[in-house]
């Protein structure tokens, strides 16, 4: 029967496509449904891409262990699917004495939750790893790293397509009725589909997710994190990642600054509860605040290097009376059987997505066999990686054969027009804006698509038949130039 799965998972976020990958192993017919056009479009394409070392989780909670053992399980994945990884390092700064028993406490917990090579440094070491840092001492953690949150997102999800799992996108989960064999899950389409077992990998709306299977004991608050983005002038000049000792009742980790894996400094996140979970706003205040701070860090950042901003949102359990943070809720429900809940999974999500993906197939095993494929291919294909990056002669030798290596669309990012059309023709079909941009990193420069957009829009015209009314940018209702723009 059409639209019948074993697993049905809800939400194709870096958690959702880490669960459909892993689940991709086996002899299961798995679907994933995700509400906009693409995958990566929630929380995973909007936080600082840090894989975090561990230190900042009470020894004994979820958190901690999963964060560990994704941290280790990261350097493997990252290999086998093609996206790019560096392990940096962290000095998380003390500006003032009081700040100093926070890290010592910082650096014990990390030892506990096992995470290896911490270190407090004085004055002189903090400025032989990073030159121009600002502080009185520091923790250094070797084991945190860097990677591209969206990258890792796209790159799950492609591989778990070519090892059988069906993506519907633009399929947004609007009722779910209890079956004697499983679930009848809806979407807004009037597309039904069966499955046995069900996960909730919804992030931001996990609860809403909840309550359509009775369970009204979870709510999630959506916490802003505002960023700005620097310009690639400054690749470089940040050797480390820089946070601050973390603060009492903070929601965060502090505004801090991250390298991105493709040559980028950001500054942030702030830290707001906000009313709506698709308030993606960059306020004037904030951007100030993230001006001070960033440049306190790191005196030499001036604001011509902002090119951009833009926002995530914290899927908190935890109030804005109470702020702080509560644990990652993972549960097999025993009293709704097949049924696989994920909530309030905030930082480190990222980094804990690939043992999350873990202990969630051995929730699957409790109800289905998890009897392997003969020919599971944990490898990605068919994705060259950057243009940009290659040597001279390999660049040249795919320009003789193909002309399309030979003409750029994206100047700030030198986006060839054949990675262009590799994005618009990915594995799991989607056609939007973000998606091109996400895949191919064009419009992603200093000009912000301001050159090439026209030029990608062009494209989908000649070579795609686009008509004004089939751009979008990311969700079904996002139209860019015909009716609702969101
Ligand atoms: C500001 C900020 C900074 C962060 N920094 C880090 C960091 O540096 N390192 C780190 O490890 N973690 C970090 N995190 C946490 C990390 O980003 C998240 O834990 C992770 O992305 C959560 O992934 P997810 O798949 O659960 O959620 P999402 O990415 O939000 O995915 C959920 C998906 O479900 C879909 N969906 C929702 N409702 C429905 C429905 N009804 N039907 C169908 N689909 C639906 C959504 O469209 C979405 O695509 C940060 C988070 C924030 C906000």
């Amino acid at each position: 029967m059409a639209n019948a799965y074993d697993i049905l998972i809800i939400g194709a976020g870096v958690v959702g496509n880490a669960i459909s990958r892993e689940l991709s192993r086996y002899r299961l017919n798995v679907g994933v449904l995700e509400k906009e056009l693409d995958v990566s479009m929630g929380t995973s394409s909007r936080n600082s891409g840090v894989l975090h070392s561990g230190i900042h989780y009470k020894p004994g909670t979820l958190r901690a262990k999963l964060n560990v053992q994704g941290n280790e399980l990261m350097k493997g994945l990252c290999r086998d699917l093609k996206v790019k990884i560096e392990y940096l390092g962290k000095l998380t700064v003390a500006q003032d004495p009081v700040d100093i028993e926070t890290l010592e406490a910082l650096k014990a917990q990390g030892e506990t939750n096992g995470v290896p090579g911490l270190e407090m440094i004085d004055v002189a070491k903090m400025q032989q790893i990073q030159p121009g840092v600002g502080g009185i001492r520091a923790l250094h953690s070797p084991t945190t790293g860097i990677i591209c949150p969206y990258g890792l997102t796209i790159a799950l999800a492609d591989n778990a397509r070519e090892n059988g799992v069906n993506f519907h996108l633009g399929s947004e989960v609007t009722g779910i009725l209890k079956t004697e064999n499983g679930f009848q899950v809806k979407t807004a389409g009037g597309d039904s589909f069966e499955t046995k077992v069900l996960i909730n990998a919804a992030g931001l709306y996990s609860d809403a997710i909840c309550r359509m299977l009775g369970l009204t004991e979870y709510a999630i608050y959506p916490c802003r994190g505002e960023y700005l983005i620097l310009d690639k002038r400054l690749n470089g000049i940040l050797s480390v990642l820089v946070y601050p000792a973390p603060r009492k009742g903070g929601a965060g980790l502090g505004i801090h600054l991250t390298n991105t894996v493709d040559g980028n400094i950001l500054i942030g996140p702030s830290n707001e509860y906000v009313d709506y979970a698709d308030d993606y706003a960059c306020t004037a205040d904030i951007i100030d605040q993230l001006k001070k701070e960033g440049q306190a860090l790191l005196p030499t950042i001036s604001t011509s290097d902002f090119i951009r901003g833009f926002s995530g949102l914290r899927p908190k359990q935890t109030p804005p009376e109470v702020k702080g943070f509560k644990e990652f809720v993972i549960e097999n429900r025993k009293d709704i059987p097949g049924f696989i809940n994920l909530v309030g999974i905030e930082s480190p999500g990222l980094t804990c997505s690939p043992a999350i993906a873990l202990m969630v197939r051995d929730m699957v095993g409790e109800t289905l066999p998890l009897a392997e494929k003969a020919h599971f291919m944990a490898e990605r294909s068919g994705f060259p990686g950057s243009f940009h990056d290659l040597p001279e002669e390999e660049k040249a030798d795919l320009v003789a054969r193909d002309p399309d290596y030979g003409e750029i669309v994206c100047r700030c990012e030198q986006i060839t027009k054949r990675e262009i059309l590799d994005a618009i023709e990915n594995p799991l079909g989607n056609r939007t804006l973000a998606g091109i941009k996400y895949r191919s990193r064009a419009m992603m420069g200093r000009c912000q698509g301001g050159f090439c957009m026209p030029r990608i829009v062009q494209i989908l015209e000649k070579d795609f038949g686009y008509r004004p009314e089939d751009y979008r940018l990311y969700s079904p209702d996002s139209y860019l130039f015909t009716g609702h723009v969101r």
